[in-house]
């Protein structure tokens, strides 16, 4: 029997999965499709209710990952087909070609620095530019570039080659191809993760027609201070420090048109935001519309009593019916009735109004379900049919964690990561 398990998804669940897997002695490889490891987390400035440094917390596990004897990377690859059954599975995986020849990049970015092309950033929300040769984000694991075969000149059109000229080690290769891998493997964990519901699809919230409007992602980069404002809290209009802030929550959420489901986590890190806010402009104002206030893991309810105590948080039960610019460009109005108030429609006026979008299933993990014959439930997450072991899909052997199966936060995707760990140690037991 195989001793391998697949792990598809590079995101905090499916790297804790990694590590316990790999620890317990069994071969691991895990697929992530961008060209790093760290998903969705390594994009926070900082996790609640500790308001710890997300970095601090994902790049040692990060690190550990791609250190550890037992497990095998692979990076901007793709799981393309799967037969056989528990625990004969056999996984093929397309690495895509980087057009670097990995053994020999050195993460200089002498290249980078070169590069003549700027495409939208997709990991700073498109908050800034990357070039076509580029490193996803400085601790990118593994620390190598990539070239988007998309935008290159050298690959589009013949034109250019600067960053073969510039590279001293001879890791740029225009003709590399994809390769195909086949794993036997026993087993295989889905922690495909999440992506935001698109919020430009509710016109009436106003992102993409007022600048001022921007996502929580996109605040969580502003943030950062490897953001794209060094950290600086700076509105998109005209580069000043906001002084009123107004957090929409359940955009797209617990709608019957949209998602009918809650996506567990906004209602906390709004809260988190409007903490964070306030360490960047110290007399920032924010005001927090929601439709329940659902605090329910430990010391969460705490962490909002501190939000509107200490650091004076408006929180309105509200959900705004529509968003405009309010002056030219800058600043946006928000119109919206107290929920259990007077009928009464009130409009105020905001420097810059976030969005809490409702999460989803990431794009494409609908496709991945298919081709591994596994059953998704009504809001398209990964079905765990099994009570006594929800963390089994509907086929034995395949295996699911964090927000791939259901919308959940970080320590509950690591605590799941670690429970399909123990679950795929018992499976593979019963039949060594
Ligand atoms: Fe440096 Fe070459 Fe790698 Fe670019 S491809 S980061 S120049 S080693
Ligand atoms: Fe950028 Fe492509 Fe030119 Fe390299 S060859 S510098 S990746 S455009």
């Amino acid at each position: 029997m195989p001793k391998k398990v697949v792990v598809i998804g590079g995101g905090i669940a499916g790297i804790q999965a990694c590590l316990d897997i790999a620890d317990m002695g069994y071969e691991v490889h895990l697929v992530e499709r961008t060209p790093s490891i760290g998903g969705r987390m390594a994009q926070l400035d900082k996790t609640f209710p500790t308001n710890d440094c997300s970095m601090c917390i994902l790049s040692p596990k990060m690190i550990m990952c791609a250190g550890h004897e037992n497990i095998k990377l692979h990076t901007y690859s793709e799981v393309e087909g799967v037969s056989g059954e528990f625990p004969r599975l056999k996984v093929r995986i397309r690495e895509k070609a980087r057009h670097i020849a990995l053994n020999r990049c050195t993460g200089c970015g002498d290249c980078i620095t070169k590069c003549p092309v700027k495409v939208p950033n997709e990991f700073e929300e498109g908050l800034s530019i990357r070039k076509a040769i580029y490193l996803p984000f400085p601790q990118a694991v593994p620390r190598k570039v990539t070239i988007d075969a998309e935008h290159c000149r050298m690959i589009t059109e013949k034109k250019c080659g600067v960053c073969k000229k510039v590279c001293q080690a001879g890791a740029i290769d225009y003709e590399q191809k994809d390769s195909l891998i086949d794993i036997d493997a026993a087993a295989i964990v889905v922690a495909t993760g999440f992506d935001l519901f698109d919020a430009s699809a509710l016109r009436q919230y106003g992102l993409g027609s007022c600048k001022d409007v921007v996502t929580s992602l996109q605040l969580e980069r502003i943030l950062s201070a490897a953001g794209p404002t060094s950290g600086h809290l700076l509105r998109p209009s005209d580069k000043k420090e906001p002084r009123k802030l107004a957090f929409i929550q359940c955009v797209g959420s617990r709608d019957a048109k949209m998602l009918p489901y809650c996506s567990s986590v906004c209602c906390m890190y709004a809260t988190k935001e409007s903490i964070l806010v306030r360490e960047h402009v110290p007399d920032i104002e924010s005001t927090i519309f929601y439709m329940d206030m659902r605090a329910t893991g430990k010391g969460f309810q705490e962490f909002v009593n501190r939000a509107e105590k200490q650091y004076s948080v408006r929180y309105l039960r509200s959900r705004p019916a529509s968003l405009q610019a309010a002056h030219g460009e800058s600043g946006v109005l928000v119109t919206y009735e107290l929920v259990g108030g007077t009928t009464e429609q009130r409009t105020e006026e905001f420097d810059m109004v976030v969005l809490c979008p409702g999460l989803v299933p990431s794009s494409g993990s609908e496709a991945l379900c298919a081709l591994l014959r596994i059953e998704l439930d009504k809001d398209r997450f990964v079905k765990m049919p099994n009570w006594k072991h929800p963390i089994d899909s509907s086929r034995k052997g395949i295996l699911v964690c964090g927000f791939a199966g259901e919308p959940m936060d970080i320590p509950d995707s690591v605590a799941q990561a670690s429970g399909v760990a123990a679950r795929i140690s018992e499976l593979l037991q019963a039949v060594a």
